[in-house]
C-alpha cells in the first residue's frame, strides 16, 4: 500500500480544490507519465499523480500495475470509490484497447465489492470528461456509488426528457457509423 494508511487521518479535500484548475493539468509529475521528458517547472501537480507515486494521503482500496482504487472523500452514501489508471490520461478518449480492458477489470472488481459490503438499491458509474459535465481532476477516473430509491443524487435529467424525432435519430445513428465503421 506504499504507506498511504499513514496518510488516511488527513482529509486532503483542499488540496483537490486548491492546486487545480478547472482543468487542464500542466503538471511536470503528469507529463512525466505520459513519457515525456521533463521540460517545465513543477507548479501543479496533479493530485491523483501524486497519490499514484505515493505523495499524497489517499485511502486505497485496490492496486495492481495499472490501476488503484481510492476511497472519495465524498461519501453521500458509504462506498463511494473512485477507480483510476496509474498513468495521467484526461478521459478514457486516451486509452488504448489493452488498458481500457485492464481498468474495466478494476471497476467490475471494484464494483462487486461495493455492491457487496454497502447497503445500497442500486449502484451508479460513471465517468465525466470536460468542463460542462464537471469534471474535477484531470486525470481519467471512473466513480463508483451506492445508490437508494429517491436520494435525489445524480439526475440526469431534472424532468422526463422529450423523445427525439425520426429524423434526428437516423442522423445521429448514421453520423457515428460512418466515423465508426468509415469502410
Ligand atoms: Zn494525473
Amino acid at each position: 500500500m506504499q504507506g498511504h494508511a499513514a496518510h488516511n487521518g488527513l482529509d486532503n479535500r483542499a488540496r483537490f480544490k486548491g492546486i487545480h484548475g478547472p482543468l487542464g493539468c500542466a503538471s511536470a509529475s503528469c507529463q512525466r507519465s505520459e513519457d515525456r521528458r521533463l521540460t517545465e517547472p513543477v507548479d501543479e501537480p496533479c493530485v491523483f499523480c501524486e497519490v499514484v507515486a505515493g505523495r499524497a494521503p489517499a485511502r486505497i482500496v485496490w492496486e495492481d500495475d495499472a490501476t488503484l482504487a481510492l476511497v472519495d472523500l465524498r461519501q453521500a452514501h458509504p462506498g463511494h470509490v473512485l477507480v483510476l489508471p496509474r498513468r495521467h490520461l484526461s478521459d478514457v478518449r486516451e486509452l488504448d484497447q489493452d488498458l481500457s480492458g485492464q481498468l474495466m477489470w478494476t471497476v467490475v472488481r471494484v464494483t462487486r465489492a461495493v455492491g457487496e459490503v454497502f447497503a445500497n438499491e442500486g449502484l451508479s458509474l460513471w465517468h465525466s470528461i470536460g468542463p460542462a459535465a464537471f469534471q474535477e481532476i484531470p486525470h481519467l477516473h471512473v466513480h463508483i456509488h451506492p445508490r437508494k430509491r429517491d436520494d435525489g443524487l445524480l439526475r440526469v435529467y431534472p424532468n422526463a426528457p422529450v423523445g427525439a424525432d425520426a429524423a434526428l435519430l437516423d442522423q445521429v445513428g448514421t453520423r457515428l457509423r460512418r466515423i465508426l465503421s468509415p469502410t
